[in-house]
């Protein structure tokens, strides 16, 4: 599981600037992929070697009992609650304010790893206004600057001290190879959606041999089990919770606990209420799918229940909220009559074999040489683009890296164009496919 690192301060203080900071990265391959809603509040960062989920809580108000404050306040009390370390950000140039006093009271209270961070101190490291935050009683400040990237690290290391790390990302994007361990799945969608009624279902078919609860860690339920000689591993989702033999819906829906499942995952299924089309909710959910890279099947579930009119309303609703899904099967279920579950499965399992995928360099360029030949990217002034061969350069999800000249000039249209080839020519429906572009000298 990744470890969850939520930002709080008051508005201003430069939290946004941080999350970008810890999580921009993702940004630029998210950003290829046109309709995604994202939510900017929750996402993947990477530093020092650590994996990590952060949250930016808005701007807290911890007294605030009105409306949007007050939701506000709420989430970031959740946020707070489920995350492994808060950074408590301040500003370092505005100095302390009686906000920072009562938020700083709040932290005291929460009893979770709390560090300081004292931003905008680009050039004022050692700066004497840092001494004046100690009274804040949550320990020494750490001098950071988000808008230029200094000291951040170290922020991120203090933060991480002593939170349980994940082993290293394993497969996910790693080298090429991997033993057959078992297929790792998360059941993900909004409450009520049918995600419990439809696990039931899988651990009450005869196929299907679920074996011994093991121990939980820090809350998740990972429930092995074996279908047509093929190993899975079911890893809870927010709003799950095993009863003796059954799991059962819980209430809240946790973004964090949906987030964690996903990146342990190697395969999501979303879950989507066909009386209900294609939420927001669902739409974020397969947002953050799309920008972890994994593999995704969405079930609609609830099929028995809709007339033709839903019908039409729950394909518009698709179109409309997930376009970038665009290579994820979509497949009807209806869990309480368990009818389709067995394409289901199909779905899946074609799914994770698609999203390890082995594309050998010859077949991949031969691929790439014919693609230019039928139409070769844009020129741009008097250069264009040289597109000379590709390898694979990761899976889970797959990785394609093309080399050649004047690459920065290649469009989204036409890398839109590659990939549409790519992906017929390997079957890889089911699994994101990332494509990078490299200069040979
Ligand atoms: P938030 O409301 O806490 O999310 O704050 P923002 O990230 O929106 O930042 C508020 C303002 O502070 C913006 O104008 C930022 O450009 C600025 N800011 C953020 N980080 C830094 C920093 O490290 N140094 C300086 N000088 N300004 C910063
Ligand atoms: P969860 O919160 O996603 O785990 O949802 P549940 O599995 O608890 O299901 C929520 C409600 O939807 C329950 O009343 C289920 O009986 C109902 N439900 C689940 N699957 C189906 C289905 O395929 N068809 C119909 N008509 N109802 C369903």
């Amino acid at each position: 599981m990744k470890p969850v690192i939520a930002l709080v301060g008051r508005p201003n203080v430069g939290k946004s600037t941080l999350f970008n900071r810890l999580t921009g990265s993702r940004d630029a391959i998210v950003a290829d992929y046109p309709g995604l809603t994202r939510d900017r509040h929750y996402g993947d960062g990477k530093l020092a070697g650590h994996a990590f989920i952060v949250i930016d809580t808005g701007g807290f108000e911890p007294d605030c009992t009105e409306g949007i404050f007050k939701e506000m306040a709420r989430q970031t009390r959740q946020a707070v609650a489920e995350a492994d370390a808060v950074v408590f950000v301040v500003d370092l140039r505005a100095g302390l304010s009686a906000q920072d006093h009562d938020i700083a009271k709040y932290l005291r209270s929460a009893n979770k790893r709390v560090v300081l961070a004292a931003n905008k101190a680009e050039g004022m490291i050692n700066a004497p206004q840092l001494a004046e935050f100690y009274e804040l009683g949550i320990g020494q400040p750490v001098a950071i600057s988000s808008a230029h990237g200094q000291g951040i690290r170290s922020l991120v290391e203090l933060a991480l001290e002593g939170v349980e790390l994940p082993d290293d990302d394993d497969e996910a994007s790693g080298p090429i190879g991997g033993a057959a361990r078992p297929i790792r799945l998360a059941v993900a969608g909004r409450p009520n959606a049918g995600k419990s009624t439809l696990i039931n279902a899988w651990l009450g078919e005869e196929r299907l041999v679920a074996f011994d609860l093991p121990g939980t860690t820090r809350d998740t339920i990972h429930v092995p089990f074996e279908r047509n000689g093929q190993h899975f591993e079911l890893i809870d989702t927010a709003g799950l919770r095993r009863k003796g033999k059954v799991f059962e819906a819980i209430e809240k829906f946790s973004v964090v606990k949906t987030l964690q499942a996903i990146a342990d995952a190697n395969v999501v299924l979303l879950v989507v209420d066909a009386t209900e089309g294609v939420s927001d909710q669902d739409a974020h959910i397969a947002g953050y799918i799309l920008e972890a890279g994994r593999a995704v099947v969405v079930a609609i579930n609830k099929w028995d229940a809709i007339d033709r009119y839903q019908r039409e309303r729950l394909d518009r609703s698709i179109e409309l909220r997930l376009p970038f899904l665009k290579f994820a099967p979509i497949l009807q279920i209806s869990a309480t009559r368990r009818q389709g579950l067995g394409p289901l499965w199909q779905a899946i399992t074609g799914a994770w074999a698609a999203a390890m995928a082995k594309m050998p360099t010859p077949v991949l360029t031969r691929l790439l040489q014919e693609a230019v030949q039928f139409q070769q990217p844009k020129r741009v002034g008097s250069t264009r683009p040289k597109l000379r061969y590709a390898h694979q350069g990761g899976q889970n999800p797959p990785l394609v890296v093309i080399h050649g000249n004047a690459v920065d000039q290649v469009t989204d249209v036409y890398k839109r164009y590659l990939e549409s080839r790519i992906r017929a020519h390997f079957s890889l429906a089911g699994t994101p496919l990332r494509i990078e572009f490299r200069a040979s000298h």
